[in-house]
């Protein structure tokens, strides 16, 4: 299968809107890069002694709104093109929940299976140290993505108040641990938001969720909290993929006990009453919802057609492309986008950002209703504008966002 790249996907699905908005060219060349993007090569001494040279990146796509924000990732597999694509898409992730943000994303060529704990903070600090020139609070804000972690905040934040005169600033990363200036409800944020929109969607469809069936692919910090939630409000998750395998039941499985299964095997392969599933055999379950929580381009023109489900939702960066989003459409299956859907972490991690500037924290409760607001607002908004443009969920999500980025550049004057 040749390789699918993510920026020319970012771009199509911005040209895509941008016709049907008619939009400024100037705009439009503007948002079809990255403003500032910064390839950075940095020595991490390793347990055994030896030196050895990481690579990692960090984009920033575009900061009329506000400051850049958005994740750091670490997979063997990050590339520039990579983290451009998902600098583009925080940008339009944040102008659909109207967050004072522009879009920004990093990461590190590794494997952090392969490094011990004090190599991680190591390399962590090394990476933080090489990109700090471009971050700040009030300039470009991290925060967790694939295989990062509040720990890893924290350590990045310490390496922060090194350079700016050891003055501790938590407002530079966002996802901290809740002792070094973290948020109540962050790290399950992604997951309730998940939630949240695929109950909006399941109302649109008539689906009760009561009873309904779900698969995810991937059970990280996002797939696993989603899982959860959703088989609080009485979904049956069916099937759960990882990285190393899936596990099946038609019956139902408890998400709740296969994270701690997990924690105990390392894996979620034997967990008891489930039999093996592999991707594809997920994707073509006969399930109402579909949820893939694991990397980009997962549903392709190759698997999209043998989809069943009557709701996909989005809750990865970039999933589906564009030829798949076409069959989905096509086959009238609803997709709610990964710029609306997983947008819930991004949101806490908006409201951490302010928490901290006010030095002023707020209860978990007042977290998850102000969450809960933003995004029922957000998939009200969007979703009247697919019915009202006859778009799909996703051309009315980068429509409504491109809208607003476009207002605020043409009225500071840029095009
Ligand atoms: N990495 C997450 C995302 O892709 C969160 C970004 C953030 O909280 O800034 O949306």
């Amino acid at each position: 299968m040749p390789e699918i790249n993510p920026l020319a996907i970012a771009q199509q699905q911005l040209d895509m809107a941008a016709e049907k908005l008619n939009l400024d060219p100037g705009v439009h060349a503007i948002l079809r890069e990255p403003m500032r993007t910064l390839e950075v090569n940095f020595p991490v001494k390793m347990d055994d002694g030896t030196v050895k040279v990481f690579k990692g990146y960090r984009a920033q796509h575009n900061d009329a709104i506000g400051p850049a924000k958005g994740g750091i990732r670490f997979h063997q597999s990050v590339n520039m093109d990579e983290v451009k694509a998902l600098s583009m898409w925080m940008t339009f992730k944040c102008g659909v929940l109207g967050l004072p943000y522009g879009g920004g994303k990093g990461g590190v060529v590794v494997d952090p299976r392969t490094l011990s704990q004090s190599e991680l903070e190591r390399l962590s600090r090394a990476y933080f140290a090489a990109i700090s020139s471009i971050i700040g609070p009030d300039k470009d804000i991290p925060a967790p993505d694939v295989n990062t972690n509040p720990q890893i905040m924290a350590w990045m934040m310490d390496e922060y108040s090194k350079y700016s005169g050891g003055v501790c600033h938590p407002g530079v990363v966002t996802g901290k641990p809740i002792i070094a200036g973290g948020s109540l409800g962050r790290s399950e944020a992604t997951g309730r938001g998940c939630v949240i929109i695929i109950r909006e969607a399941a109302k649109r469809l008539g689906l009760s969720l009561k009873g309904a069936t779900a698969a995810i692919q991937g059970f990280g910090n996002v797939g696993g909290a989603t899982a959860r939630l959703l088989a609080k409000e009485g979904v049956k998750i069916v099937a759960i993929m990882e990285i190393d395998g899936g596990i099946y039941n038609p019956d139902g499985i408890n998400p709740e006990d296969v994270l701690e299964y997990r924690k105990k095997a390392g894996t979620i392969n034997g967990y008891p009453g489930c039999r093996e599933i592999g991707n594809e055999e997920l994707f073509a379950l006969g399930c109402d919802i579909l949820v893939p929580a694991a990397m980009e381009n997962q549903i392709t023109k190759e698997n999209a057609g043998q989809i069943k489900a009557k709701l996909v939702a989005e809750a990865a960066n970039g999933p589906t492309t564009p030829e798949a989003d076409e069959i989905l459409s096509k086959n009238g299956i609803m997709l709610t986008p990964d710029i609306l859907t997983n947008a819930g972490g991004v949101t806490v991690s908006y409201f951490e950002w302010v928490q901290n500037f006010m030095n002023y924290y707020w209860t978990e409760e007042e977290v998850n209703s102000r969450l809960e607001q933003k995004m029922v607002e957000a998939f009200e908004r969007i979703y009247q504008m697919s019915q009202d443009y006859q778009v799909n969920m996703r051309v009315a999500a980068y429509m409504a966002s491109i809208s607003r980025v476009a207002e605020a550049i043409k009225v500071r004057g840029w095009a």
